[in-house]
């Protein structure tokens, strides 16, 4: 097991510039989330670190080993893919021993690998099945598996559980968690799914475009989005942004925002903004039915059960309420909604204002 060093990366693609200057640490036994929309690079990031792909610039270090210079075979690496490209001529026992095969290593060591792996993943009675008599959630256990036996210095998964039903990801995705407290190991773990990268990260690394937007926490990432790319990506419903002007009055500072004038309280760090148009985001849970200064038309009313979520027309923007399961407003009713001091953020333009 090894830790991993990231150093100005960079890679084009018939003269497009796919990665651009990445720099990233992940530490010994840490599950490291690479998060970003489609086409961001977060594979890409992945086959260099690999060496299925070579940069054009940069240098990868696992552990104190620079590996640019060696082959995907001695980089001491393994990766799980999205489609688990098991040998379907193989059985499941024969699949998870196949690294350890190719390396030749003893009969009774191999078996006893094989065996420890299963029982993690509790894949034992599978062991004399093919790939084509398991379920999808099966076969990606039986990958996984293969990966383990290698004892590699470091995991990669890219996308691994995006094949698998909404139900058996959320299952799949507790059990990463536990193997990865299990092994120890460091893992880097590619999703374009932000709830996934919630969930399992210990440190997310959110790209776009090929470049770092930003890296920390789950929750620093939540509660400190540095823009406004990092704010709309991040948060189920999403974020809600008004456009609008920040006013100094009577010594207090206001956003403004056609009918809307808010008191920003204490947020002293707008006053340099006075006068400038700005965005201000609010977490959905941060605004809530009650007497407060956003007033608007209810559009439509979600119940979920645990919790309601109630569409509302703010001065032409929908904005998303989160209300309690009791909430009882029908579409066209006007109503009041209360501000939160947290979650509400400021940014112009695109960047965050206040302290990181
Ligand atoms: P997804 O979530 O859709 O898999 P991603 O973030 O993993 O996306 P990459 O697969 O890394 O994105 O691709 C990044 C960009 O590089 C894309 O625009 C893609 O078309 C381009 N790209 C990737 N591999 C190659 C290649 N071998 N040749 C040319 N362009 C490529």
């Amino acid at each position: 097991m090894a830790g991993l060093k990231i150093r100005n990366l960079k890679k084009s693609f018939g003269g497009n510039a796919v990665i651009n200057n990445i720099s990233f640490d992940v530490r010994e036994g840490e599950f490291c989330i690479l998060l970003g929309p489609s086409g961001c690079g977060k594979t890409t990031v992945l086959r260099l670190i690999a060496g299925l792909e070579h940069q054009d610039e940069g240098e990868i270090f696992i552990g104190d080993r620079e590996v640019s210079g060696l082959t995907p075979g001695e980089r001491d690496i393994a990766m799980v893919f999205q489609s688990y490209a098991l040998y379907p001529h193989l059985s499941v026992y024969e699949n998870m021993a196949f690294p350890l095969k190719i390396k030749k290593r003893p009969r009774e060591e191999t078996d006893r690998k094989v065996r420890e792996a299963a029982g993690l993943l509790g894949i034992e009675e599978l062991l004399h099945r093919k790939p084509k008599e398991l379920s999808g959630g099966q076969r990606q256990r039986v990958a996984i598996g293969r990966a383990i036996v290698r004892n590699p210095e470091l995991f990669l998964f890219d996308e691994p559980l995006s094949n698998l039903d909404a139900k058996l990801r959320g299952s799949m995705r507790v059990e990463l968690a536990k193997l990865h407290q299990k092994l120890g190991a460091t893992m880097v773990y590619v999703t374009h799914d932000q709830v996934e990268a919630m969930t399992l990260g210990e440190k997310i690394i959110l790209l776009d475009r090929g470049e770092i937007q930003q890296t920390g926490t789950p929750r620093q990432i939540y509660e400190k989005p540095s823009n406004l790319f990092v704010a709309t990506f991040i948060g189920s419903p999403p974020i809600n942004l008004l456009r609008g002007r920040i006013i100094m009055e009577g010594g207090r500072i206001f956003f403004s925002s056609g009918e809307l004038l808010i008191d920003t309280g204490s947020r002293e760090e707008l006053q340099q903004y006075a006068g400038r148009e700005v965005t201000m985001g609010i977490r959905p849970e941060s605004l809530t039915p009650g007497d407060g200064p956003v007033k608007g038309r209810v559009e439509l009313v979600e119940h979920l059960g645990a919790e309601t979520l109630v569409y509302v027309r703010v001065d032409g923007t929908r904005v998303i309420a989160k209300a309690s399961p009791d909430f009882e407003r029908k579409p066209g009713e006007e109503i009041s909604l209360a501000l939160s001091d947290t979650g509400i953020h400021f940014f112009c333009n695109g960047h965050r204002i206040g302290r990181p």
